[in-house]
């Protein structure tokens, strides 16, 4: 049986055609679904009862199942999500006063095993469906009751190792007839899967790229991202930034998790900025954020973070050191686990 959120605009309205239908009943209940996070069929009130009972009985609407909710002192909400065949996903919700991003998985576990990552650690289930992605962000949004202003790709997951739903996913997003949401703010997140950033290249929306790097040379990023550099090593890597820069024009944000005594020497800086020479980047610095499955990692402390910054500076590198969010509910980078501990 066909899932409304599974289903494209030109998808509904080719049901709609073969009830006879018109296609603008695809466009009325998008607008129910997408603007309004109306879900119930029979509350589609501008649809005629006879349409709401054929549409119930034709086309599901699955959507995830809120299992537990969890709110941080600095007011990030966290989301547990129940989806089919007992799998769990997080979603965060970060509240930046007058805007809020949602922070969205694409896959339930993850199989880069990223060392300083708690989804890696707990091995990879599947691929999330077109609709648990969007679920995800549709009932936020119900339960925020408003819009949410962005979405970031940055949940659990390798956004683009299921490169085929998300970009069914930020197209339906970015549709006007849809949830109308600017490509300015979307942001695809990815440990560099080279064949993602070359597709993205040439996307038809321009949705914005960060790149988790945490490490400018091969010998140190095949320690900390071992699946990711392995397949896709820092050169190459870099080389494939820049090319998407030239085609796009668009800037590249990279991700920097810094961690004590591991990627946090100056000589560290110095060999990111040679690395990235050319890219003009925006770095994001991360604070580490601790994680239960390696104790042994901890946050860079303040003397450390200033030498490193001290280093961008000097070599007229655009950089912020990126305030930690939501750590109070296991809800900032690197620690979302889709389990019921928090
Ligand atoms: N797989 C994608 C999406 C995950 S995004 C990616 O790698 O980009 C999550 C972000 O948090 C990534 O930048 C990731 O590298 C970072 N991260 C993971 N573990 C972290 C930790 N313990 N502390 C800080 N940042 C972390």
């Amino acid at each position: 049986m066909n899932d409304a959120l599974e289903m494209s605009r030109e998808g509904l309205q080719e049901i709609f055609l073969k009830w006879n239908e018109p296609k603008f009943r695809a466009d009325q209940l998008c607008q129910w679904i997408y603007a309004k996070k109306i879900f119930n069929y029979h509350d589609m009130s501008n649809l005629s009862k006879e349409l709401r009972d054929k549409l119930s009985g034709n086309i599901l609407m699955s959507l995830p199942v809120l299992i537990k909710q969890l709110k941080s002192r600095d007011g990030t909400k966290k989301f547990l999500w129940q989806l089919n065949n007992n799998n769990r996903v997080e979603s965060v919700l970060l509240d930046h006063g007058n805007y809020k991003t949602a922070c969205i998985s694409t896959q339930a576990g993850c199989p880069m095993k990223c060392i300083f990552c708690e989804t890696g650690a707990n091995g990879f289930k599947r691929n999330l469906t077109q609709g648990e992605i969007l679920g995800q962000f549709l009932m936020m949004e119900k339960f925020n009751k408003a819009d949410i202003n962005n979405i970031v790709f940055m949940g659990m997951g390798e956004p683009f190792l299921n490169e085929e739903n998300l970009f069914k996913v930020i197209r339906i997003l970015n549709d006007k007839k849809m949830r109308n949401l600017g490509a300015r703010h979307i942001t695809i997140s990815t440990c560099g899967i080279i064949p993602g950033i070359e597709d993205l290249t040439g996307f038809e929306i321009p949705v914005r790229l960060s790149v988790s790097l945490h490490a400018p040379n091969d010998i140190l990023r095949n320690k900390l991202m071992p699946v990711a550099n392995n397949n896709y090593p820092v050169q190459k890597l870099a080389n494939a930034l820049k090319f998407y820069r030239s085609k796009t024009g668009e800037r590249i944000t990279i991700e920097y998790a810094l961690i004590d005594r591991v990627n946090d020497f100056p000589e560290n800086a110095y060999e990111l900025a040679a690395l990235l020479d050319g890219l003009e980047p925006y770095i994001n610095l991360i604070p580490f954020n601790a994680i239960p499955s390696r104790p042994e990692l901890k946050r860079s402390d303040e003397s450390r973070v200033k030498n490193f910054m001290a280093v961008l500076r000097e070599l007229n590198i655009e950089f912020e050191l990126r305030r930690e969010r939501g750590s109070d509910i296991m809800a900032a980078c690197g620690q979302l686990a889709g389990n019921n501990k928090q």
